[in-house]
Order: C-alpha cells, then sequence, then structure tokens
C-alpha cells in the first residue's frame, strides 16, 4: 500500500472539499442520478485520480480468491524454490462486494453481477441491464458510445450470455439469448450500432434461426469471421467473430484455428485504439464459471491461465498507452473450490499440469458414445486404475438410458463427469463444495489513471459508478 493512501480516508463531504481546494473535479456520483451517496459515507480519496481515456474491463467469470491462490500454485515454476508471483498478484488493488439485491438469493449469478459492473445497479439474479423493477438502466458501454468512444464485447462464452449481454442489452431474463442478440443489432446511439466489436461464441442466436443477424451487420459494413486467421486478416474496425456455435472450447482442448482469449483482445484492442475518442472494452474469461460449474479443475486451470496471458495484455497496452485504465475482477466465485482436501496439508498441481483434456471434454466425449477407456486413457497425463474406469464406464451406461430431454439427464452428465475427474481431483487433493455459486468477496486488480479508486473493499457497483464518472468528467473535457 501506498504511504498517502493510509491518510486518505475522510469522509465525502471533506473528499469534495479538498478536491475543489486542490483544484481537482471532485467526486461525482453519475449512475445514482449525480447524487452523492448518504452523508458519513466513507470513501478513500486519493486527491490524484486521473481520467483514463480508455477502459479495459476484465472479468473473470467465477474466479474467486481461492482460483487466483490455486493459479499461483499451478504455475509456479517447479525449479525455482520460491513460488513466483502471478500477472494479477503485482497488481492487486483490493476486494469486491458481490451479494446481490434479489428477493430469494444473496448470492449472485453473472446476470445480476456483471448489471452491478456495467450499469451501477444492484439488481435481482438473472436480470440483464435492468433493476430490481425491470427497468432498463444505462451501461458504461452505452455511456463509453453516447461519449463517441469505440467499443468492444470479447467472451469465451456466447456472446448473449450473462456478461457482454449486460453491457448491450436489456431484458428481463437472462434466458432471453434471442432478444439479446436482436437488440445489440437494433439498439443504436447517435445512429451508431453500440457495439464495435462483437468477439466470442454463440453463433446460434445470430443466424437463420434468429433472423439473420450475423448477415445484417455485415450489410451494416462490418466484417464477419470465425476463426482465427480471418480474424487477424481482417482489418476493419468494425467486426462481429462468432468462433462457435455456443461457448467457446477450453483453451485446453481448443483446435488450433480457434482464436485464444489473448488473440481477440489483441484483436479488439488493435481496432478500438484507432478512436482519438478513446474506448471502453470488455473482455470476459467466462469458462472459469463454466469449468468451476461442474468442479472441473482442469478446465479452470485450462481457462485462469487463458484470462492471466489476456490480463498481461491488457497491462502492457496501458504501460505504454498511459492514457489507459485496466481493472480486472470477478463477478463471484464458483463451485467452493479448495486448494488441498482431506487430512494432508498439500495441494498438488502438478498432476493437473499434465493433463492432456478437460473433464468437461472427456465427460461430453463419453456422453456422445466413445469408448470411456481410451478417452481417459487420451485424456490424462496419469494412470487411472481399472476400478475407477469401471466407475466412469458404469455411470456412462446408466447416462445412456437416459434421454436428453429427461429431467434426470442433467443430474446424470454430472454424475459420470465426476466420475471422470474423480482421479485428478484427488491427485491435485482439490476439494470442491458445490456445483453452484459461493458468496464471498473477489479480488480486484487494476493499474493505470482512476486505479486508485479500485483500492480497499469496494461493492461490485462502485466499478461502474466510477467508469461513469470517468466518462463524465471526459465529456466535460
Ligand atoms: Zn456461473
Amino acid at each position: 500500500m501506498k504511504f498517502h493512501n493510509k491518510l486518505a480516508t475522510v469522509s465525502i463531504a471533506s473528499a469534495i472539499f479538498v478536491g475543489s481546494a486542490l483544484g481537482n473535479t471532485p467526486t461525482t456520483y453519475a449512475s445514482s442520478g449525480g447524487q452523492a451517496p448518504t452523508n458519513k459515507e466513507d470513501v478513500s480519496y486519493m486527491g490524484n485520480t486521473k481520467n483514463p481515456k480508455n477502459v479495459i474491463f476484465l472479468v473473470g467469470d467465477g474466479m474467486g480468491p481461492s482460483y487466483n491462490s490455486a493459479y499461483r500454485y499451478f504455475a509456479d515454476k517447479p525449479e525455482t524454490k520460491e513460488m513466483e508471483k502471478t500477472a494479477f498478484d503485482k497488481h492487486l488493488t483490493g476486494t469486491q462486494r458481490t451479494n446481490p439485491n434479489d428477493p430469494k438469493e444473496n448470492v449472485t449469478d453473472s446476470a445480476a453481477g456483471a448489471t452491478a459492473f456495467s450499469s451501477g445497479h444492484k439488481t435481482y439474479n438473472g436480470a440483464i441491464g435492468v433493476d430490481e423493477n425491470k427497468q432498463s438502466v444505462k451501461t458504461v458501454l452505452e455511456q463509453a458510445k453516447e461519449n463517441g468512444k469505440s467499443t468492444g464485447l470479447v467472451s469465451t462464452a456466447e456472446l448473449t450470455d450473462a456478461t457482454p449481454a449486460a453491457y448491450a442489452s436489456h431484458v428481463d431474463s437472462r434466458d432471453k439469448k434471442e432478444a439479446i442478440a436482436k437488440q445489440f443489432y437494433n439498439d443504436k446511439i447517435n445512429g451508431e450500432h453500440k457495439v464495435d466489436v462483437l468477439l466470442g461464441g454463440g453463433a446460434e442466436y445470430f443466424g437463420e434461426k434468429n433472423g439473420n443477424i450475423a448477415d445484417k451487420f455485415k450489410a451494416d459494413g462490418y466484417d464477419v469471421v470465425d476463426n482465427k486467421t480471418d480474424l487477424q486478416n481482417s482489418t476493419n474496425k468494425k467486426v462481429l467473430g462468432l468462433f462457435a456455435d455456443n461457448d467457446m472450447p477450453l483453451q485446453v482442448d481448443a483446435p488450433d484455428k480457434n482464436p485464444k482469449l489473448v488473440d481477440m483482445t489483441d484483436s479488439a484492442v488493435k481496432r478500438l485504439q484507432q478512436n482519438d475518442k478513446g474506448f471502453f472494452l470488455m473482455v470476459e474469461g467466462a469458462s472459469i464459471d463454466k469449468s468451476g460449474h461442474p468442479n472441473d479443475v482442469t478446465g479452470v486451470m485450462s481457462e485462469m491461465a487463458g484470462f492471466e496471458k489476456s490480463f498481461d495484455y491488457a497491462m502492457d497496452y496501458a504501460k505504454q498507452n498511459p492514457d489507459t485504465l485496466v481493472v480486472a475482477t470477478a463477478d463471484h466465485s464458483t463451485g467452493g473450490m479448495t486448494i488441498a482436501k482431506g487430512k494432508d496439508y498439500l495441494w498438488n498441481p502438478k498432476a493437473i499440469r499434465e493433463m492432456k483434456h478437460s473433464g468437461s471434454y472427456m465427460t461430453k466425449a463419453i456422453a456422445d458414445g466413445k469408448d470411456p477407456e481410451k478417452v481417459i486413457k487420451e485424456g490424462y497425463g496419469f494412470e487411472v486404475s481399472a476400478n475407477q474406469i469401471q466407475k466412469i464406464s458404469n455411470e456412462a451406461k446408466k447416462l445412456k438410458k437416459l434421454d436428453e430431454a429427461d429431467k434426470k439427464y442433467e443430474d446424470q452428465l454430472q454424475k459420470l463427469q465426476d466420475a471422470v475427474q474423480k482421479p485428478i481431483n484427488d491427485a491435485s487433493h482439490t476439494g470442491w463444495t458445490t456445483n453452484g455459486h459461493t458468496g464471498e468477496d473477489v479480488n480486484t486488480y487494476a493499474y493505470g489513471p482512476g486505479s486508485d479508486k479500485f483500492e480497499g473493499n469496494i461493492d461490485n457497483t462502485d466499478s461502474a459508478k466510477n467508469i461513469f464518472d470517468f466518462f463524465k468528467n471526459d465529456v466535460q473535457q
């Protein structure tokens, strides 16, 4: 922690006074109608906040603190005695509270979490860009566009998935993916489409079954691409990249023709930076969460590695472009992952590093009818016992008897996945408590002008409020 921070926690009233006295722009709260929060609320005030022109906001979906710690073990160079810091560790600024405003649940989902980041409003689980009364709320991406900036959304999930959706659409339920894709195309700001760069999965919602939205974007001057080569060859400032029908495959399993998250981030930044007024880019490592749900530790580490590379890329960009703020955080944690289980004080990332495929990949292959023994031998980096392979085969047989539409199918699929992953969860000593989300505070990492606003324990809605403040000031300049 920097020295001046320790002395600088003052009440909001004196913060404004000090700010004015020093000739700085006072703290404003654009997303709450320009009103300051109720008095006596303490804020950390540094007096040196500068306004970023560009904001890159990275969301590690499901990346709870244990994921960041586990990834440090995983990424550690075994040949050195010390455990090296990750790219994240060097830029930790604080933590965020994640609870939603939901009548029944007090642990957030990605929709309420992303709406908090995008709009500054706490809302109910499942809400996309709408408040607790289902009213649309403005997002920081929309504000960026209003200011004449360029905008981008990048995700390893479907582009219509909760996190990207909450930046550029407004629907009362995250399940309305057709409507979300339609809003991406139909809703305009100053006569322009809201999002200039859209890269991720979810081709299903942009094709024939949903009004040929991709073709419409193409007719409006966007390049539409579906593989890494075409993405890299495209020089158009506007692009729609759809690299999978649904979620993109995990990095550990993906074919070479697929762009990785860092490739998409790079491609987005190169386009967006051409705008003199700056840009807003949201980058989501979505499959950290999607691997956490089925308790797939191999998948989690694969996606943490991909997310770290994107984060590192964004940090390098910010270091070379001092008008750029980079923030990375998570919406919640997933799976209740623990570093060690049982009686031993030991977590073994080596076993995970040796894996050839994720648990999700092997489970899908077996569910699709491939021979379990063959799949396990090809996917595992170590010998799995005949007894365990028998257990996996038994679960596969039970699954085969069920129709995919059957309610019990999903449960049985998870039982198969549990059996597939037991050897790696045991060998690595990884514990899990749930197939859902957990409510602990998540870490915030930030660098660049305005990063001091992300210090200490803040609320997830503050992420949006801070960015609104930056963009409000940039209009005034
Ligand atoms: Zn989730």
